[in-house]
């Protein structure tokens, strides 16, 4: 069986047996040589539809449009103006951050119809439906390429980072977040080595890839590492058992005959709104958390790419 992220062909070994839906059972496969985690078979497009339904965009907009404002003091300080795509932006809160508070052009991707359909009538932004392939862009686009939390979701997330790598500029960055798989993957592991039924992958995971794995794919994308820093420190020492569970974790690896049926109307959270310094307070104190480096008792990874002059020597070759 091939490895979908490194292509060793060897053997599998299934850790577990996960879902999505209820019609469909999946294994949960490791492959041994770059560590990483893959539900197979890999889910249908009808299966992922299902699993999605409406009830996954729950945030706080408020939250996400200051997020934005903080992030365009960075972009401003690496450039005046340029082009900013958000991969998988949802309903487009934080990008609006961005461009009310910066004089950057900023562009979305989402899977969501109703997202889109929101960011671009309530918003009024440039956000486009489906793969970023499908998506429109010329190659050399974009100066700053941001995506969180999408890489595990895709059914092919090689050839998405070799899309990202065409549309990015030569001296571009990409910034990604991403799960720690071997994190990710503990508790699905657990719940069906003590339930004995198949844990949901409950925020609809595929790819749970390993430290190793990310970089590895990354680098041979021809992308170069910049920064690493490690997230969620404290969730990912009670996944690791350093620190003890809430008591019903459980529940949200539950299959319930909700589970996927679920099709509510489209309308994101009315949160209350607190004062700015509420919202940088909180931002500020998330990423005080941050660890340098990637660590294994960490939930979330944070990467930051340029692309590698050679691979940039490599583009100019072929044209
Ligand atoms: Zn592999």
């Amino acid at each position: 069986m091939h490895c979908f992220v490194c292509g060793n062909n060897d053997d599998k070994r299934s850790i577990c047996k996960s879902c999505l839906t209820k019609e469909l059972t999946h294994d949960i496969l490791t492959c041994e040589s770059c560590g990483t985690s893959f539900l197979y078979p890999l889910p249908s497009v009808a299966e992922l539809n299902e699993f999605y339904g409406n009830t996954y965009y729950d945030f706080d907009k408020n939250k996400d449009e200051h997020g934005g404002g903080i992030f365009a003091k960075k972009l401003k300080r690496i450039s005046k103006t340029g082009n900013f795509l958000d991969i998988g932006c949802s309903t487009g809160h934080f990008l609006k951050g961005i461009k009310d508070k910066s004089d950057w052009q900023v562009f979305g991707t989402e899977f969501s119809g109703n997202a889109v359909k929101y960011a671009k009538e309530k918003l009024e932004l440039d956000v486009r439906q489906g793969d970023l392939k499908e998506s429109g862009f010329t190659e050399n686009y974009f100066d700053y390429i941001h995506m969180n939390n999408v890489l595990e979701h895709v059914t092919d997330p090689v050839l998405f980072l070799k899309e990202i790598f065409r549309v990015l500029k030569p001296k571009g960055t990409f910034e990604l977040l991403v799960p720690n798989g071997e994190a990710d993957v503990a508790l699905l592991k657990r719940y069906f080595e003590e339930e004995k039924t198949p844990a949901k992958s409950k925020d609809g995971h595929i790819f749970f890839f390993s430290k190793k794995a990310l970089l590895n794919m990354l680098e041979q994308t021809g992308f170069k590492i910049i920064k690493t820093k490690t997230c969620s420190v404290s969730r990912g020492l009670r996944v690791a058992g350093y620190l003890p569970l809430k008591k019903n974790w459980k529940e949200a690896y539950r299959l319930t005959e909700e589970s996927g049926k679920e099709k509510k109307d489209f309308s994101p959270r009315e949160p209350k709104k607190h004062s700015g310094a509420y919202y940088s307070y909180r931002y500020f104190m998330n990423n005080s958390k941050n660890l340098p480096g990637l660590h294994s008792f960490g939930l979330d990874f944070l990467i930051v790419a340029g692309k590698s002059r050679s691979a940039d020597a490599q583009q100019k070759v072929r044209r």
